[in-house]
């Protein structure tokens, strides 16, 4: 399952960045995930739920997830639109922009621990 390895990696780079013992008190994951990150939050939480089964020292932590919406940014006037329903065009002047500049990635922005 695709959303297994994005949670082994999620927690591979906390590993990487924090302590051992930074991580023992380590209560919560927020993560952002693009709309066309091709990530599925209701199976991002199932795959977190599972890793916790087996890895019984982050039972505390918890994940948060928050959908971002996608954005362009046009080439023409650099204005920045929300997309909606695909239409990949600057409510501001009118071009066709594919310049996409958020709403693909998945990206951790906030770690809480507990004190
Ligand atoms: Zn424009």
């Amino acid at each position: 399952m695709h959303e297994t390895s994005i949670v082994n990696s999620i927690m591979r780079t906390l590993e990487l960045e924090f302590e051992v013992e930074k991580m023992a008190r380590l209560k919560g994951i927020y993560v952002k995930v693009g709309i066309l990150s091709n990530i599925e939050p209701r199976l991002l939480h199932n795959a977190y739920d599972a890793f916790q089964m087996t890895n019984p020292g982050y039972t505390d932590a918890e994940l948060h997830i928050e959908s971002t919406e996608l954005k362009i940014q046009c080439e023409l006037c650099n204005h920045e639109t929300k997309v909606k329903n695909y239409r990949f065009i600057c409510e501001n002047c009118g071009s066709p922009s594919k310049n996409v500049i958020q709403g693909e990635e998945m990206l951790i922005h906030k770690v809480e621990f507990n004190d």
